[in-house]
């Protein structure tokens, strides 16, 4: 069996689409219909006309489209894809927090559960987190869960910002030695970095970027530019501009977010084939995190 050929065939049967995250693996991004970062993927779940999403990343960027479309049905094609960084966010510390500050509004990062969601004032991505916590009324902002992503923020606010002491295991091993190395190895190059690599890193680099900022931030660049995040979206943006250079970060041991990889084409055609495995939540924790989705919509 062509497998390609029958995931498009059950597609049109099904009326879906199929959305994949920037760090998918290159022959789940060929066959997507849309690529995107977190943010773009959200807010494209809202508008897309298909009945059925098959959103091929990881469970809380499923989750959102589900609390955005609570109407269609979204589908991951591999359950236990989750975000390590996600699953670090224990509500009831998060709830000592806020009885430590209860003058503060707690800002979500998307890679969070719903109930975390539910449990925060507002979300953000890491497109527009430095955006989303200046337009909140308090003075102290409660940020959850990157303390990367945190330490970015509060260069950018005169808020203060109460960071939670979570990270993503992938951009948290980035270090001052990766970036001395790969200004060394391609001098000619600019460096972009994720925010969720440590604040050093962040620094040390050229451009602090979210992989959506990526990719429109390389359109403006003439040089070659070495990509500082998840292997995958080196193979994304050479799609993107087929005549520019990109370099993979730490290129003898390049980051990979194994939960990303989870999801292959067999998985996607049994998605298809047998309607699993189906994103609920529960409606009070939905409609809850919808609150807390749509004010950062709504500020973007
Ligand atoms: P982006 O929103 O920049 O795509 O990031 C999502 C993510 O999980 C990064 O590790
Ligand atoms: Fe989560 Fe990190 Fe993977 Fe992004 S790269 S999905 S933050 S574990």
């Amino acid at each position: 069996m062509d497998i390609i050929k029958e995931i498009k065939r059950l597609k049109k049967e099904h009326n879906a689409v199929i959305i994949a995250h920037n760090y998918q693996l290159p022959e789940v991004q060929d066959i997507a219909d849309y690529l995107g970062d977190s943010l773009e993927l959200s807010r494209l779940s809202r508008s897309l006309p298909e009945k059925t999403i098959i959103f091929c990343g990881v469970k809380f960027m499923a989750e959102t489209a589900k609390i955005l479309s609570p109407e269609k049905t979204v589908i991951i094609p591999e359950i236990d894809a989750g975000c390590a960084m996600a699953a670090m966010t224990d509500i009831d510390e998060l709830m000592k927090m806020k009885q430590n500050y209860p003058d503060a509004k707690i800002a979500a990062y998307v890679n969070t559960t719903a109930e975390t969601k539910a449990f925060s004032d507002i979300c953000c991505t890491s497109a527009n987190a430095a955006m989303i916590v200046n337009s909140l009324d308090t003075e102290r902002v409660i940020f959850v869960p990157d303390r990367n992503l945190a330490a970015y923020v509060a260069s950018k606010t005169d808020k203060t910002i109460i960071p939670y002491n979570g990270y993503c295991y992938v951009h948290n091993q980035f270090t001052l030695n990766d970036i001395d190395d790969a200004r060394k190895l391609h001098p000619e190059a600019v460096i972009f970095v994720h925010p969720e690599s440590p604040r050093e890193v962040q620094e040390a680099a050229d451009y602090v970027l979210s992989t959506g900022g990526m990719l429109k931030m390389a359109n403006n660049i003439d040089k070659p530019i070495i990509v500082g995040t998840e292997r995958e979206m080196t193979y994304r943006m050479r799609k993107e501009y087929p005549d520019k250079t990109f370099y993979v970060f730490k290129e003898n041991d390049p980051p990979i977010c194994t939960n990303m990889k989870k999801i292959t084409l067999n998985k996607i055609l049994s998605a298809l084939q047998d309607n699993k495995y189906k994103i609920d939540i529960n409606d009070n924790i939905r409609e809850r995190a919808f609150q807390s989705i749509n004010a950062m919509l709504s500020v973007t």
